[in-house]
């Protein structure tokens, strides 16, 4: 990432070669700190609201992030036939927690996010994303989620959802086999999981992989969905579904037309849409 003269955001998406630049406020930069874990930078953008970036990557903005965590919520916790405890790993900056409190019959949502400050300066710079932060059925746990998982007990949660930055450094486990085996003993019966799983287009290899992960992991149905994200690398993202005794490709769309909380994406036709896997990953899943 680099700042030019004209203020302008620019990341370069080293996985394409190709970059995508916001144009910036005057106040430009409002806040910048090194935690013990990442780089947390927040900037003002001319049309995109507040940006915060993770070590350089955008993690979100005030205009398009309600797809993303609309996304990450809705379609797992309507492939679940009864969700009421459900898990996030990462999500810090506490969006997808909003959505999943949005759910009249869940009980319990636990974010765990190994950064406390991510929390902390998301419930500065995106109040309205933390305002279901002291809802009596939110908890926040601040530890390495590889590691919660696997102290968790076995059977005890609904739903996970992992709501990660990209796969390395402290997060690169979150993507591998030993993790994905350590949910499905976390779930209960049925389970549903699922994760962030990066851009078809630019990470087709990465979706493939985590289907076979997953399935080698003991899942027994995997779905891959996709949605717009225009400020993550190749503005098309995805997240990867995997059911433990349910199959996620036939979620509750009844329940979902009938839901009975507001959403600005997410609707049961799209759901359905959503599911859809374009031809070229459907070959590249069918490869591995
Ligand atoms: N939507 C974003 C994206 O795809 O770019 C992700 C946003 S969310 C802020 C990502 C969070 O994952 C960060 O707050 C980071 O601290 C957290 N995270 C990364 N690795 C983790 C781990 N091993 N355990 C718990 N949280 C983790």
């Amino acid at each position: 990432m680099s700042l030019t003269d004209n203020d302008w955001y620019v990341e370069q998406w080293e996985d394409g070669q190709s970059s995508i630049g916001l144009r910036l406020t005057e106040a430009a930069k409002v806040h910048e700190e090194q935690s013990p874990f990442q780089k947390i930078a927040i900037y003002d953008t001319q049309s995109f609201g507040r940006l915060m970036t993770i070590d350089d990557l955008v993690m979100l903005t005030s205009r398009d992030n309600f797809i993303y965590h609309e996304m990450m919520s809705h379609p797992a916790l309507f492939a679940h036939p009864n969700p009421k405890r459900v898990v996030i790993i990462g999500g810090g900056d506490c969006g997808t927690l909003r959505e999943v409190l949005k759910h009249p019959g869940v009980e319990h949502c636990l974010q765990v996010d190994i950064d406390e400050r991510v929390t902390r300066i998301a419930e500065m710079y995106f109040p309205e994303l933390c305002d279901s932060n002291n809802d009596p059925r939110a908890e926040l746990a601040f530890i390495d989620g590889v590691k919660w998982m696997e102290e968790v007990e076995p059977g005890s949660v609904d739903v996970i959802i992992v709501d990660s930055t990209d796969p390395v450094g402290f997060a690169e486990g979150l993507f591998k086999v030993k993790f994905f085996k350590t949910c499905l003993r976390a779930l209960a019966d049925p389970g549903v999981m699922v994760q962030q799983s990066e851009s078809p287009l630019f990470h087709s290899g990465l979706i493939a992989g985590m289907h076979k992960n997953l399935k080698a992991a003991g899942f027994d149905a995997v779905n891959t969905l996709h949605f717009p994200q225009c400020t993550y690398p190749s503005g098309w993202w995805s997240c990867t579904m995997a059911g433990k005794h349910v199959d996620p490709g036939k979620p509750r769309l009844g329940d979902a037309s009938e839901k009975d909380f507001p959403t600005r994406y997410y609707h049961a036709d799209l759901h359905r849409g959503a599911l859809a896997v374009p031809v070229f990953l459907r070959e590249a899943i069918d490869a591995e």
